[in-house]
């Protein structure tokens, strides 16, 4: 028996019947492009997140670009953001001229440190993404407060993280801009590609609408230089269908999370990384342990917060001990994944800084390894 990581076919079964409706009504409808259903769909996603305005765009990665060029990001500017991340986050930076300027990330989490931020901000910063990693929000507050002392705006780069929570508060809502992704194999993933932007700020959702289409509020009138980051009717249309489950299907992920750490801790004797929250910026420990050993994620946020559980993400301390795992687990017929074997300062097309730099990402890239949420665990290991 094969386990894949994700299988998008049983997930989409229960709802086969109503993204079939939902298609009809938009093939019916004779609109493909920024219609009804986008309209309609930006109105329940602002609900269910709980933030005024959300517009609908092509996808993740354009939703960072837009965020960031709203907040006129040019040449010369320079935005913190972790290393530990998906390309997007730093490439959108790049993309309109920027200099994205990298932090590490904690062991309790992977998501970047506070404390790092704060010494990095100087006054070239132009802009913070907060990135909420694998489905768990960022300690936002440390970040939040430093960005406000200096006047800087951050950007939650929430693509993995729809409907976690910090402290209470949604992913999205907390910066001055959130940037979502329904790509497939996100939580709230659509049949092909979309993305979304949430802000509390008026004027701001008003310019991201315009440069959305090529930066005209009237057509072939253009205020400033935009591009086609177009959301279409059927991603709309299927979003709507599954934005309705979304909240059993969280609940699902916590559920099947849970049990996983059980098993893992019976099976494999894995072990939380911490005891206790680091992300703060407490020296690390990068827990020094017997090769072999394996790490849970450990949820930060717990009893504050919600973890939604894109990914399950273990590491497994020690050289070459994540790509044994990973091989056995192969031979099972468990698909795993590693996010990133790369963090982005040891990308060629960054790479201008010294190894070693980002001892906790450049050692997460070594030793994380993704699982299926949905899996049971061989013994023997
Ligand atoms: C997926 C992802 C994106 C990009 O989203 P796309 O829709 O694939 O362009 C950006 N940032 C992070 C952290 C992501 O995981």
């Amino acid at each position: 028996m094969k386990i894949p990581m994700l299988n998008l076919v049983a997930e989409h079964a229960p709802y086969r019947g109503e993204l079939l409706a939902a298609f009809e009504r938009v093939l019916d409808s004779g609109r493909f492009v920024l219609g009804a259903e986008v309209e309609a769909f930006e109105q329940e996603i602002a609900d269910w997140i709980g933030v005024p305005h959300a517009i609908g765009v092509s996808n993740g990665s354009d939703a960072l670009l837009l965020a960031l060029q709203a907040l006129g990001v040019g040449p010369g500017d320079e935005v913190i953001c972790p290393t530990y991340t998906f390309f997007a986050t730093a490439g959108a930076v790049a993309r309109l001229g920027g200099e994205p300027v990298f932090v590490d990330s904690a062991e309790c989490c992977y998501n970047l440190r506070a404390d790092q931020v704060v010494s990095k901000i100087g006054s070239k910063t132009k802009a913070i993404i907060a990135v909420h990693l694998f489905g768990q929000c960022a300690d936002m507050d440390p970040i939040l407060a430093a960005a406000a002392n200096h006047g800087i705006p951050v950007i939650e780069d929430a693509a993995q993280a729809l409907g976690a929570k910090d402290k209470g508060r949604q992913a999205g809502t907390m910066g001055t801009l959130g940037t979502f992704s329904f790509f497939p194999t996100k939580n709230l993933g659509t049949l092909g590609e979309g993305g979304l932007i949430t802000t509390r700020d008026a004027s701001l959702a008003e310019k991201i609408k315009k440069l959305r289409v090529h930066g005209a509020k009237q057509k072939y009138f253009h205020e400033m230089v935009g591009g086609n980051f177009r959301l279409h009717e059927i991603q709309a249309a299927f979003l709507r269908v599954k934005l309705r489950h979304l909240h059993g299907a969280l609940q699902n992920r916590r559920i099947a999370a849970a049990r996983l750490v059980e098993e893992l801790q019976s099976k494999w004797r894995a072990v939380f990384p911490v005891d206790r929250c680091v992300c703060e910026g407490e020296r690390q420990s990068l827990a020094r342990t017997t090769p072999g050993t394996v790490l849970l994620p450990y949820a930060c946020q717990e009893g504050v917060g919600e973890h939604t559980w894109n990914q399950f993400v273990i590491r497994i301390t020690g050289p070459g001990k994540r790509d044994e795992t990973r091989e056995i687990l192969a031979q099972d017929g468990i698909q795993t994944e590693v996010y990133y074997p790369r963090a982005m300062h040891q990308q060629s097309c960054f790479a201008k800084r010294k190894v070693g730099e980002f001892l906790s990402a450049e050692t997460f890239c070594k030793e994380t390894l993704a699982l299926p949420l949905q899996c049971q665990l061989p013994s023997q290991r």
